[in-house]
């Protein structure tokens, strides 16, 4: 996990929500502009609709009048009623009386006629030119033969506005007079104050080519009283010009207009009939309201989509934020002891490196710290680590940083490369760390080494590290080429370790044991060696110390056991007397449950007693739990094995180990047959070595000197009643046919030669 990656998934994720956030926003609008459009469309249609719907009644009602006023030509023309004045008027009377008229007239070619008003009675002889001159013009066309319709005029009779209707009458094709009625524009006003108009919310008035109400719906949004849609709040300036021109040119328009803060919405269909034009005018929102309401839920319900949208995204968003820095402090801060982890030093370390060349890394590891949580437990080992890391940080400039890797594993990186101030640094923080004093709590000291790798990295610093992990004498070492070539050494090997045993390159080679009475052989140790493709010889110290650490050891012991095996088989099977080999073993096997069972099955497999062979385990291994390790050798005695304790005295060896460990046979390392000039040296170790064989003696336990170079060496152990010897002054360690040649077809009870 990478901070830098984090925050561009940060970034992405905010850019996204706006991103989305803006998307869904621009949709919202578009859509409700797309909702409101389809309103307003919807909302034009339906007033254009219905205004002429209005217009086709009206004319209708004009049709109707007409139609009486036609038929009733038609009668007069066939029962020639104009002949008889006194039969016409009575027809005149009668008709206007069943029609809803409010006068009702017949002129003569002459210019003279009857009228019949209602209410005020019937007037003969009336002259044309005493007519209003818009009921004169129509009465004249229908003289012409045209049905026509007046124009409104103020009746003097009936003091309102009347408008007048005439149709000619023909006798034997020819027009002989005119049949006109008069009519209030009452009867509109069933049409106009229909209340039906627009779903109800809408009203229609009726006005002529200069804006002037003919009819005003009682039913209307503007409540003063005007008498032309140009006067009072209507229309503003712009929107008045655009309806007076549609007014007189008879074009039908659609407008707005904005009464106390509402929109109202207006449309103008003209009529076709004497300049007069049908107003409609509704709320925007009102004839409509269902439309509207859909409009408002759909905007609201989108609005709403868009706030939980918003809400869900910046929910997300925030859960993201907490969980990156969450997972980055899991990344980024050891639990333990709050340093940073190793994964933030890499990417600290590739920034810094970018400003400064000159560097240091030193790595920082606690003397077995298993022990510190053996004795202190988990809580205070951890307690330690905490306070390793509160000196480190102590001791640190500015720019500078560190790291806890696994377990007691620091990574420092330092602004300096000068060795002896790096050296001095390191040191000053050991023995700060080593001070008890500072750490009462455990009376423990905390002892640290560290390997420093200038302007390097952090695995050469390890490796420094490493090259003194088991030297107590070195705290600080620094990265250099000979620890280069030793862990190239080890990773080559590493790498080549598995084939090798597969192409049985570990060879046998054996070494004699001989008894320190008489020189005669007694058996041999199995000492391994690695042959090389090209015939050379890999040495056990060059690789037993790595597999011991990488576990392989297991594996080529358990082949040393049977290469053993089969070469015991081979010599029984010659018909030659075995001698008992000894074979080293890792101390893991030690701990390995199994390990009784895997050596029974080998020797099972070659068909050899196990008492030809002994284990040889190392001194060290007796440090650890002995009552675990007493307990495995009991079992691999009840096998038939004997064991042995080898280098006893290379160590921190203890006759208590002697007395706790039931071993058959104890080797006496080397290192008591070398000379020092110090002779008072020599005679101490000389009565400590005598004790030990004694010792031994008493506990039924026999002896082996190791490393017998010299006559003077075999004395020297024989006199103190050592039981065996082995060593280059008998022999060396010889490849296993070498030795079957060299002792096994004569009698080993031969007395040795010095074979050095
Ligand atoms: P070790 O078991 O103590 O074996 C004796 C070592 O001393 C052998 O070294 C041998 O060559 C050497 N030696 C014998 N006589 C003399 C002498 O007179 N003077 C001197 N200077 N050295 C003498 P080698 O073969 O190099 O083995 C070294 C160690 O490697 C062995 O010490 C043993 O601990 C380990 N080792 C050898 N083979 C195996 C093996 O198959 N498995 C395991 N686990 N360890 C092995
Ligand atoms: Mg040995
Ligand atoms: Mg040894």
């Amino acid at each position: 996990m990478n901070e830098n990656k984090i925050k561009k998934q940060l970034m992405q994720v905010t850019i996204s929500v706006i991103l989305v956030s803006i998307i869904v926003c621009v949709a919202v609008f578009i859509i409700f502009g797309y909702v409101v459009n389809a309103v307003n469309e919807s909302d034009r249609s339906q007033m254009k609709i219905e205004t002429q719907e209005y217009k086709n009644r009206i004319f209708k009602q004009l049709d109707e009048d007409f139609q009486i006023l036609t038929t009733l030509s038609k009668s007069y023309e066939i029962s020639r009623i104009m002949d008889d004045e006194e039969t016409l008027m009575t027809s005149i009377i009668e008709t206007n009386k069943a029609n809803a008229f409010i006068s009702l007239s017949y002129f003569s070619v002459n210019g003279t006629g009857v009228v019949d008003t209602r209410d005020y009675g019937v007037e003969y002889d009336v002259k044309l030119e005493d007519y209003h001159p818009y009921a004169q013009e129509v009465i004249k066309k229908a003289l012409q033969g045209e049905n026509a319709v007046s124009k409104m005029f103020d009746s003097e009779v009936h003091h309102q506005k009347v408008f007048v209707y005439a149709v000619p009458v023909y006798q034997d094709d020819e027009i002989v007079g005119v049949l006109s009625a008069g009519d209030t524009l009452e009867i509109f006003e069933d049409i106009v104050n229909g209340d039906t108009v627009m779903g109800g919310q809408g009203y229609i008035h009726l006005l002529d080519s200069e804006g002037d109400f003919l009819v005003r719906s009682d039913n209307t949004i503007v409540q003063e009283n005007v008498e032309s849609i140009f006067d009072g709040p209507y229309l503003n300036n712009d929107m008045q010009q655009t309806a007076l021109e549609a007014l007189q040119n008879q074009n039908s328009i659609y407008g707005t207009f904005n009464y106390k803060g509402e929109q109202c919405r207006f449309y103008i269909e003209p009529l076709e009939l004497n300049g007069w034009s049908l107003f409609c005018a509704n709320r925007l929102w009102g004839p409509t309201l269902s439309m509207g309401q859909i409009v408002i839920f759909t905007g609201g319900f989108l609005f709403l989509i868009l706030i939980l949208m918003f809400f869900l995204l910046y929910y997300g968003y925030y859960k993201f934020r907490k969980n990156s820095a969450l997972l980055l402090h899991v990344v980024y801060v050891d639990d333990v002891t709050k340093a940073m982890t190793t994964l933030r030093f890499d990417q600290r370390l590739q920034e810094i490196q970018k400003k400064h060349e000159d560097y240091c890394i030193a790595a920082v590891n606690v003397h077995n710290f298993k022990w510190i949580n053996n004795l202190f437990g988990i809580n205070g080992g951890n307690k330690v680590l905490q306070y390793i890391k509160d000196i480190i940080e102590k001791n640190l400039n500015e720019e500078e940083f560190f790291c806890r890797d696994s377990a007691d594993l620091f990574y420092i990186f330092l602004l300096e490369t000068d060795k002896q101030i790096l050296e001095n640094r390191l040191m000053k923080i050991i023995t700060t760390i080593s001070d008890t004093t500072a750490h009462a709590e455990y009376s423990y000291e905390i002892s640290l080494y560290s390997g420093l790798s200038i302007c390097g990295t952090r695995e050469q610093a390890l490796l420094a590290l490493r090259s003194i992990q088991n030297s107590h004498r070195t705290s600080v070492a620094f990265y250099d080429s000979k620890i280069h070539n030793k862990f190239r050494q080890i990773s080559l090997v590493e790498s080549q370790m598995q084939s090798a045993l597969q192409k049985n390159e570990f060879k046998l080679f054996l070494q004699p044991k001989t008894d320190l009475t008489n020189d005669r052989i007694v058996g041999a140790e199995a000492l391994v060696r690695w042959q090389l493709s090209d015939g050379t010889f890999r040495y056990p110290n060059e690789f037993i110390p790595l597999f011991e650490q990488n576990g392989f050891c297991h594996k080529l012991d358990m082949y040393m056991v049977e290469q053993v095996c089969k070469q015991l088989r081979s010599w029984i099977d010659e018909g030659l007397t075995p001698i008992p080999i000894s074979i080293n073993q890792s101390k893991l096997l030690f701990a390995n449950a199994n390990y009784p069972d895997e050596l029974i099955k080998i020797t099972n497999k070659y068909d050899i007693p196990p008492s030809l062979i002994t284990l040889e385990m190392l001194e060290g291994i007796a440090t650890n739990d002995t009552q675990q390790i007493n307990s495995q050798i009991e079992a691999l005695h009840a096998k038939g094995f004997k064991i042995s304790m080898d280098d006893f005295g290379s160590g921190y060896s203890s006759l208590n180990m002697l007395y706790c460990l039931k071993i058959d046979e104890l080797k006496l390392d080397r290192g008591f047959m070398r000379e020092v000039s110090d002779k008072d040296d020599n005679r101490r170790r000389r009565i400590v070595l005598k004790e030990i064989i004694t010792f031994a003696k008493k506990l039924n336990i026999s002896t082996v000197a190791e490393g017998i170079e010299t006559q003077q060496d075999k004395e020297y152990v024989a006199a103190l009643h050592c039981d065996y010897g082995q060593g280059y002054f008998y022999a060396k360690p010889m490849s296993a046919y070498d030795f079957s040649q060299k002792y096994m077809y004569t009698d080993h009870s031969e007395v040795m030669q010095d074979e050095v």
